[in-house]
């Protein structure tokens, strides 16, 4: 039986999970805590079999995280093969930290208790969150990648509260693994890190973004039989802190493309002649880099409508702008993601056929939409049992994604202040068990709320 791939939902991302429909689940035998092979044409991973959203009853979805689809090398609407496999349980695990941690004492358990049920295979990165987010690791649901270096017995083997976690001398950084060299979403390599699990109230857009952009760029073919030009340009608008520069990024990363960032402001600020000429550049890179987003942030400043402002070199810059959208070819292969929280001050050129003909809303996220962000924020924080996002999400009418963010940052803030008189102030490295005895509570998102 093949089943379609779909993103898991934000709050079960991090953790190696398959949701499956529960249809499909019991014609394969499958039942949570399983583990199987998710097989695509040209790769797998192994995943733990956990309950399927009521949503997708009967429908042939199985749901996996971005790490997951690009371990497996499937994007959205793949169709997979799942089979079941029998995994081992880890006698011995040999882990590989980063170079500067920030952590001491007790790490090996620390990490085995992060690990506990989830099945791992000798070579592999995952992500540990260490004191989420506030001490290092940044990026991707704020957690350090870490690798697995070796593992007793070999093969996929699961972590249980019986196994011996040990750190290994080398670190993290000189062990390369052949599967992973090309960097990627474990975070040791270029490019962004950005999945669709990572962004929160938005899958109207993201579903908008993936046909206008994911599916051209993954399936040339189809649109060519089709006679259908693929686009070139996408225009994101919508206030700012909305997720616009996030969902150029899970674009980019989803489909495997380079990433190629310009600011508008930034490049307004040249001397005469380079604002062209750095454009030039960052249109040749893609091109050479193909696959390619180019991601255009506060277009607005570079294309202020003709009559507005008109200045010289805004005339220059967006005639510059036009011939190099015109000039890339009709494969797809380059899109140019422009975002904008002034629509209307964008040059009309700009927006015509063959150019950001095609516009995606990103608004202020709703109380469920709002939700989905905390939970993507709240992740990998080891929050007290009990706390009510739904009570957060309700309070915070007007908040944007980067609010919440900041919300969910402050709260942990508080958290760490609690546990302060623990800290050795002294050294730069935090204690293991320490950092495993902090909670956030009620009381921290309160007083964070209070600001
Ligand atoms: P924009 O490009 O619309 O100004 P960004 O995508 O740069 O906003 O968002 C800034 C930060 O706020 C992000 O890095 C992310 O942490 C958080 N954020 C914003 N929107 C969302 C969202 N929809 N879901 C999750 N996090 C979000």
């Amino acid at each position: 039986m093949k089943l379609t791939i779909k993103p898991l939902k934000q709050k079960d991302a991090g953790r190696r999970l398959a949701a499956i429909d529960r249809v499909a689940a019991e014609e394969l035998d499958l039942s949570g805590g399983d583990f199987i092979r998710v097989e695509g044409p040209s790769g797998a991973a192994i995943a733990r079999v956990w309950p399927g959203y009521p949503e997708d009853d009967g429908s042939g979805v199985i749901r996996i995280d971005g790490k997951l689809r690009q371990e497996a090398n499937v994007g959205i609407d793949d169709r997979v093969t799942v089979e079941s496999v029998e995994v081992h349980t880890a006698d011995r695990v040999t882990i590989a930290l980063p170079q500067r941690l920030g952590v001491r004492g007790n790490v090996g358990r620390f990490i085995r208790d992060k690990l506990a049920g989830q099945p791992i295979t000798e070579g592999q990165t995952v992500r540990i969150p260490f004191g989420f987010g506030l001490m290092g690791g940044g990026g991707q649901g704020q957690a350090v990648p870490v690798k697995i270096a070796e593992t007793d017995p070999s093969g996929t083997v699961v972590v249980t509260d019986a196994t011996e976690v040990t750190i290994s001398e080398k670190p993290a950084e000189e062990i390369v693994s052949g599967s992973e060299a090309h960097g990627g979403p474990d975070g040791t390599g270029e490019g962004p890190d950005v999945t669709y699990e990572d962004i929160g109230g938005l899958d109207d857009e993201l579903e908008q973004v993936r046909e206008m952009i994911e599916l051209p760029m993954r399936h040339p073919e189809l649109f060519k039989r089709l006679g259908i030009d693929p686009p070139k340009g996408v225009l994101l608008h919508g206030p700012p802190g909305t997720g616009k520069t996030l969902i150029a990024k899970a674009v980019a990363n989803e489909i495997d493309a380079s990433f190629h960032t310009i600011s508008g402001p930034e490049i307004m600020s040249k001397y005469y002649g380079e604002s062209e000429e750095q454009l030039r550049d960052v249109f040749e890179e893609a091109t050479e880099e193909a696959p390619a987003i180019v991601f255009m942030d506060e277009l607005d400043s570079i294309a202020p409508k003709r009559e507005e402002a008109g200045g010289d070199v805004e005339r220059r810059v967006v005639a510059q702008l036009l011939s190099l959208m015109d000039g890339l070819e009709d494969r797809g292969e380059v899109v140019v993601i422009g975002a904008t929280n002034r629509v209307d001050a964008i040059d009309p050129a700009l927006r015509r056929g063959g150019r950001f003909d095609r516009e995606i809303e990103v608004g202020v996220p709703d109380r469920d939409g709002r939700k989905e962000i905390l939970q993507v924020h709240t992740r990998n924080m080891p929050l007290v049992d009990g706390i009510d996002l739904d009570e957060y999400a309700e309070n915070t009418h007007g908040f944007v994604g980067a609010d919440l963010e900041s919300l969910a940052k402050e709260s942990a803030m508080h958290a760490l202040r609690r546990i302060r008189p623990e800290l050795d102030l002294e050294s730069d490295e935090i204690d293991a068990d320490v950092l495993n005895s902090i909670q956030v509570t009620e009381t921290d998102f309160k007083q964070a709320m209070k600001g």
